[in-house]
């Protein structure tokens, strides 16, 4: 069996080493810094509201996992979670819908929730301001989770299980070999480890700096104190204090003013959110063993009571009974916060055998736990970890200023209403395209993507608005799906569809791949069979052993041992890398990023070719270039790959150059393309076309949940594949077993034609919460709004379902995919 070594005894250490034991793993150490009754890290003061609901499926469900453990984690009759629900407050009317969106997540991913009218909350908290509170979301299943016990408690019962635990033992380095761990420096000798997992909280970026990885969080002191007795409380029989369950009411979230509370016998606990951020570096704060008790550890700083102020202050007027209390006690309490507010898990690019669980809340802490393990035993989490993974960063994004700004931008935010579109103020202009200078001329309204400034319209489109034929005519949206969203989008698509429009795709990303290994690695690795002729495209999906789906790719074989992939994110390229590494030791292959070396043009629409052939002299026919062809050109003596294929569904190509000819090839294009009515276009308009024609996005509407049969990507399937690849004994089960899948991707339309939705909405049919959205747009081929959303298998063509999009059910039909062109007429043409 492996030897791991786990770095932190908190409770996703802890954690960790109870789910690897429950899989039949036993040479595990965990080594601790600090003393293992009280480690000292953020654990051991986290209050432990366990708040469930995120928009995000995987972080809920981490959440409603760690519950289940927590409860399930007893000593002597007692558990280590007190269920007394959560509910959430609104103070303003904005605050008021956003609860409502939010109890839309609770359905979507099968929480039980309430929203609340301004009177229940009183019944269910009756110490609220009256006059203050307009409504609120009441979660019975939420709680306080005892951390610190539960930490206690899981050291015992793994070490009973033969895991071994040292503790005052500080890591002081990672020893390695041929790109792989070998074990940990410890003071005195080593251990030896196979794996190594670093739960080392926000000392993470210590522990990366030993292996040369730039670790993308945090450290961020956040305010929590405790008032003196209440004096209405004093007295009151709790059912189990001893226990630590010393509170009755509902944890409580009062989110307009950055604040959260939970009782403590006869004292509140109040958190606070709305101070300036204050970043720490875990290496300047020491720690010795002694020196850790109840009020001196090292995630411990002084408490800052100016800070506290308005805090204080807000605190009196929600819950006027605390006006007789004082802060008793108060404290700077550090834990991680990282760019985008996710967690950090996975293991490094650089080095097998190193893996990371990082900035992860007691929230997620078992759930998290679970699905390392899960990975490590198995190769795969039932729950989709890519949002997590530590190799979803671009490599501008690990810079510690990047992930010192974003990161303390997230701390400010952390509580504020954000829209799924809301891009970040600053930093920006990290990554532009070599089309830049033009597209702002142009009037581009950019959005942010992997430190990419990416046109979503342009408002130079503007007035083609008033050319629009009436049944391209845009339809009015609401308030909140009309945010970075423009009318122009319409005419934009009116054009791609009838004319021709150039997008900007330079952002998505393009590996190369190439040496002598090269087709035996794509072989191996992908679905379909790559083994083709010098200037084809193929489809394919990246599968883990179990199935899933981690990625959909285009595979060009450009020459006998050159390809290049058109992927989704950076965990495709860490992927690719590694496994090249492994395939290196038999054969040569190199996998090298062109993404920022390359940009790429994708001219779309039915006079595409009158435009291309006013530039080239290169045969673009359909002979010349047939669908799915690749080849070498020469645009307006640009050199130039040109790749028959389409995001939006229409005839064209997707045209690449380096980056020196990038803004010679935009002018060309665009001045050849004027006079067939050619414009710039944006990815609003992009994501309208490519979700009519049924294009899934990886990440959004599919993941490693989910096999391609259910996904409906199966044409990435060869059946003629005749050698072995990753994922091809699970699908060959699962194609036999399951002919019916019990839930599928479908595409759904809006019946009243304007009722816009905009993803992870809950879908209902007879009342019931039966699925959720992934990605919507407006379908114009159809005029009526159209939705991606994964249902029950039973739930077929026709059949009528509602979404609910803040609290309104809008009525929608199942419907035959892709609702656009299904015969390929237009991208055949
Ligand atoms: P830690 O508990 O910090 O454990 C990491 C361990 O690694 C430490 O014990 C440390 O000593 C050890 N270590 C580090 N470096 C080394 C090394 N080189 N060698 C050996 N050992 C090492 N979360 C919620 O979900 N709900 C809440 O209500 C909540 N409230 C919070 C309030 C406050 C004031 C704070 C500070 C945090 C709060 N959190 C809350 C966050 C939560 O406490 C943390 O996210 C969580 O405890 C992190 O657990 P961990 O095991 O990853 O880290």
């Amino acid at each position: 069996t492996q030897r791991v070594v786990i770095i932190g005894a908190g409770i996703v250490g802890t954690n960790l080493a109870d789910e690897l034991v429950s899989r039949g793993w036993t040479d595990i150490t965990v080594v601790e810094q600090g003393p293992l009754h009280m480690p000292g890290g953020s654990t051991s003061h986290a209050p432990g509201l366990v708040f469930q609901t995120t928009p995000s499926k995987t972080m809920t469900s981490f959440a409603t996992y760690t519950i289940e453990k927590l409860l399930s984690i007893e000593k002597d009759g007692h558990n280590c979670f007190n269920q007394v629900g959560g509910l959430e407050v609104a103070t303003t009317p904005a605050r008021l819908e956003e609860l409502k969106r939010k109890h839309g997540y609770t359905s979507s991913w099968g929480i039980d929730a309430r929203l609340v009218s301004a009177e229940e909350c009183l019944q269910i908290y009756p110490h609220l301001n009256k006059d203050m509170v307009l409504g609120g979301l009441h979660i019975p299943s939420d709680g306080l989770a005892l951390a610190a016990r539960a930490t206690q408690l899981l050291i015992e019962r793994t070490r009973n299980a033969g895991v071994k635990y040292l503790q005052s033992t500080p890591v002081t380095g990672i020893g390695r070999a041929a790109g792989r761990v070998t074990g940990v420096t410890i003071p005195g000798g080593t251990i030896p480890a196979d794996i190594i997992v670093s739960c080392a909280g926000f000392w993470g970026v210590e522990l990366g700096a030993m292996v040369g990885l730039s670790i993308p969080l945090l450290p961020l002191a956040h305010q929590y104190a405790k008032t003196t007795a209440v004096p209405s409380l004093v007295g009151r029989d709790l059912n189990d204090q001893i226990n630590g369950k010393n509170a009755a009411l509902p944890i409580l979230r009062h989110q307009d003013q950055d604040l959260y509370y939970r009782e403590h016998g006869d004292q509140y606990g109040i958190g606070y959110y709305g101070h300036r951020p204050m970043p720490i570096k875990a290496s300047s704060l020491g720690l010795t063993s002694k020196n850790v008790d109840e009020m001196n550890m090292p995630s411990r700083l002084e408490f800052t009571a100016e800070d506290f102020d308005p805090a204080w202050r807000e605190t009196k007027q929600l819950l006027p009974m605390l006006r007789d209390t004082e802060i008793a006690d108060g404290f700077n309490g550090i834990f991680s916060f990282t760019p985008d507010g996710g967690p950090i898990v996975g293991q490094a690019p650089n080095l097998d055998g190193f893996w990371v669980a990082e900035a992860v809340w007691v929230t997620h802490s078992a759930g998290v736990a679970r699905a390392v393990a899960e990975v490590l035993t198995t190769g795969r989490s039932q729950i989709d970890i890519s949002e997590c993974e530590l190799s979803r960063f671009e490599e501008v994004q690990l810079s510690r200023p990047y992930i010192e700004e974003t990161s303390a931008q997230n701390f400010v935010e952390i509580y504020d209403i954000l829209h799924p579109l809301q891009p970040r103020e600053s930093p920006r202009q990290l990554r532009t395209s070599p089309f830049y200078a033009r597209e702002k001329e142009l009037g581009a309204f950019f959005l942010e993507l992997g430190g990419w400034e990416r046109p979503f319209w342009y408002e130079a489109n503007k007035e083609l608005l008033n050319y629009l034929p009436a049944n391209w005519k845009p339809v009015a949206r609401d308030g909140w799906s009309a945010h970075y969203y423009s009318p122009i989008v319409a005419a934009e698509a009116w054009k791609t569809r009838n004319a021709v429009a150039m997008f900007d795709m330079t952002s998505f990303h393009r590996f190369e791949v190439s040496g002598p290994g090269a087709l035996g690695l794509l072989q191996l690795l992908s679905t379909a069979d790559v083994n083709t002729t010098p200037g084809t495209i193929t489809y394919a999906l990246l599968l883990n052993d179990q199935g899933g789906i981690r990625s959909d790719v285009f595979i060009s074989r450009l020459e006998e041992n050159l390809f290049q992939v058109g992927a989704n994110t950076a965990t495709d390229l860490a992927y690719l890398t590694r496994e090249a590494r492994r395939q290196n030791q038999k054969q040569f292959v190199q996998v090298r990023e062109i993404t920022g070396s390359t940009c790429c043009i994708g001219l779309w629409g039915p006079r595409a070719r009158d435009v291309i052939n006013e530039i080239t002299t290169d045969d673009f026919s359909n002979k010349g270039l047939p669908y799915f062809g690749v080849k070498q050109a020469l645009i307006n003596g640009i050199p130039v790959t040109a790749f028959r294929k389409s995001y939006v569904g229409e005839l064209g190509w997707e045209i690449q150059t380096t980056a020196e000819y990038g803004l010679r090839l935009w002018d060309t294009i665009f001045q050849a393309g004027r006079i067939h009515g050619l414009i710039a276009a944006g990815r609003a308009a992009f994501n309208a076309l490519r979700l009519e024609k049924g294009y899934r996005i990886y990440g959004t509407d599919m993941n490693t949940e989910h096999n391609p049969y259910e996904a409906g990507v199966a044409h990435g399937i060869r059946a003629s594949k005749w050698d072995d690849y990753v994922g091809k004994a699970a699908l060959e089960r699962i194609s036999a077993s399951e002919q019916k899948p019990a839930r599928r991707l479908r595409c759904l339309a809006v019946i009243d034609g304007r009722s816009m939705v905009l993803g992870k909405e809950p879908v209902f049919y007879n009342g019931k919460a039966v699925g959720y959205v992934t990605s919507a747009a407006f379908g114009f081929t159809i005029r009526k709004p159209i939705a991606y959303a994964w249902l029950p298998g039973s739930l077929g063509e026709g059949a009528g379902v509602e979404i609910e999009y803040f609290g309104r059910r809008i009525k929608a039909t199942v419907v035959a995919e892709p609702v656009y062109d299904p015969d390929n007429k237009r991208l055949l043409a």
